[in-house]
């Protein structure tokens, strides 16, 4: 382990890193081997009053900056972020346990192309002007004021960078909390951005469980809350954010369906399949966790897919032929062996995995249940694990109906060579973030969120901009005043 790895300090606040050794402790553990690798302090009351003044003292001064200077230094710091890559990926896989093959090209480099499409943005950020004969109406572009970003454990770069990028974009400041579990790299960004000329209180991070998530969503300073986390969390804090009238965006699970139809390429199916819901070892919100294939072709999807699954190296993520790695901790991987003896013990087959591998660390295999029906828990509860769901069906409209009887909708996938048919059932297909023959791709240029419970808002392209701004409207009279009386 190198030293870069081990925090300058808990928290980072106006341009600096902080330490309050008075705030609970928590430990960074390492989840391909169990170790404490680095220990930070949860914010004290007083950390969360310094982070948040100093957010709100920087907001105005920001925001009056022209959008092309705020964007210079957030595409400053993409490309320091690009440049320290290697370094950004092995402090990930520190934090997460994700392999680093995976982190090279997904979580620091997400990061900066969010950094990077924003900050080219920022410049064309505008009002509009609307003539009314000859009076007019003018609007202007506003930031919100103080945000605060609340992230999850997966993509611990990647949600600080999708956050921060569109907030300050647009003249807000940010208060941002990572997940308890994987605090080390939004501190990394916040120290980026500082080098790349952000004014000190642009971008903060406090560490801390819940409650300090809690503390700063109820302050009466912020304007806006963007959580990153699951559907429970999201309803407390939208409530919480709802009795203040404050803005959301809210980032939550999923329990997706991707639909495979007989006539899709079987190879790419079979690929889509696995990419969403084995990469980051399945720890992924939008991942397509109940992959239904049409009943004709569901004996050679399941040979094909226990074919790839045996060219899954499993092992040391640091190592970067490994493309399989451990859970994130103990308790999400007690979690989905949970959901494993469920899938049993209620007549799911069992067709691949299934058991923790006996490695140092949270491991668990890539496991595969078929012959699911739309009754059971693993249909119906977001596991957030390995675990793929094999459901058969036989034609479209049922298809539809069964992928649609969830209360999630954050993301739904189709394969089929058919290309009418991918669109029309795409259509039809209740969620945010959709896929035709592919999964799980998510350019910082497409929107992404969901519907129903798994979300409200979109983070990414121009419609994270109007989830961070607000528009002022001005009209303007240019004669006299006609009054009743
Ligand atoms: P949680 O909902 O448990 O936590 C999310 C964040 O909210 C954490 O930082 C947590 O703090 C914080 N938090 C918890 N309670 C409160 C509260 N009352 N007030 C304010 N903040 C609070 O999610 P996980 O971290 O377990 O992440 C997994 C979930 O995130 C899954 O459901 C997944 O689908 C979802 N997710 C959604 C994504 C999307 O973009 N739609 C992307 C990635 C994940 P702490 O945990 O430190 O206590």
């Amino acid at each position: 382990m190198s030293d870069t790895v081990r925090p300058v300090a808990s928290h980072y606040i106006n341009g600096h890193y902080v330490e309050d050794r008075a705030g609970t402790p928590i430990p960074v553990i390492y989840p391909a081997s169990g170790a404490e690798i680095a220990r930070v302090h949860a914010a004290t009351p007083e950390i969360v009053e310094q982070a948040l003044a100093a957010a709100q003292a920087a907001q105005a001064e920001w925001a009056a900056l022209s959008g092309r200077e705020r964007g210079r230094i957030l595409t400053d710091a993409a490309r320091i972020i690009r440049s320290r890559n290697n370094e950004l990926s092995v402090l990930e896989t520190w934090d997460t346990g994700k392999p680093l093959q995976e982190t090279l090209v997904a979580d620091a480099t997400s990061g900066a192309d969010a950094l990077e499409y924003f900050g080219g943005l920022a410049a064309s950020l505008t009002g509009e002007h609307i003539q009314l004969g000859a009076d007019w109406v003018y609007t202007i572009r506003e930031a919100l004021g103080v945000c605060v970003g609340i992230g999850a454990w997966n993509y611990p770069t990647q949600i600080a960078c999708w956050k921060a990028a569109p907030a300050l974009a647009c003249g807000n400041t940010m208060v941002f909390k990572p997940s308890e579990q994987t605090p080390l790299c939004a501190l990394k960004i916040a120290d980026i951005l500082t080098e790349a000329g952000a004014p000190p209180g642009v971008f903060n991070v406090v560490q801390g469980m819940g409650e300090v998530g809690g503390a700063l969503v109820a302050d009466p300073r912020v304007a806006k809350v963007s959580l990153t986390g699951s559907v429970p969390t999201g309803r407390r804090v939208y409530a919480a954010a709802a009795a203040q009238m404050k803005h959301v965006t809210m980032e939550l699970g999923g329990k997706s369906p991707l639909v495979i139809f007989d006539d899709a390429d079987l190879d790419n199916a079979v690929g889509g399949a696995i990419n969403g819901n084995f990469y980051s070892s399945g720890q992924i919100c939008s991942n397509g966790t109940r992959v239904f294939v049409q009943r004709g072709i569901k004996e050679a999807f399941l040979a094909r897919l226990a074919e790839r699954l045996k060219d899954a190296v499993i092992g040391d993520p640091l190592d970067e032929a490994t493309s399989f790695g451990p859970m994130v901790s103990e308790r999400q991987m007690n979690i989905v062996l949970s959901y494993i003896e469920k899938g049993q013990a209620e007549g799911a087959r069992l067709v691949s995995g299934g058991q923790r591998i006996d490695l140092p660390g949270w491991y668990l295999e890539p496991t595969v249940f078929a012959d699911v029906t739309d009754e059971m828990t693993i249909a119906r509860e977001e596991i957030f694990g390995p675990v793929m769901s094999v459901l058969d069906f036989d034609d479209e409209d049922e298809v539809i109906a069964r992928a649609n009887a969830t209360e999630f909708g954050l993301s739904a996938g189709v394969f089929t060579r058919d290309l009418a048919r991918g669109h029309r059932v795409i259509g039809k297909l209740q969620a945010g973030s959709c896929f035709i023959n592919s999964y799980n791709d998510a350019p910082v240029e497409a929107p992404f969120g969901g519907v129903k419970a798994s979300g409200v808002g979109r983070e990414n392209a121009k419609a994270a901009i109007e989830h961070y701004s607000q528009q002022k409207s001005v009209y303007v009279r240019m004669g006299d005043v006609e009054a009743p009386f």
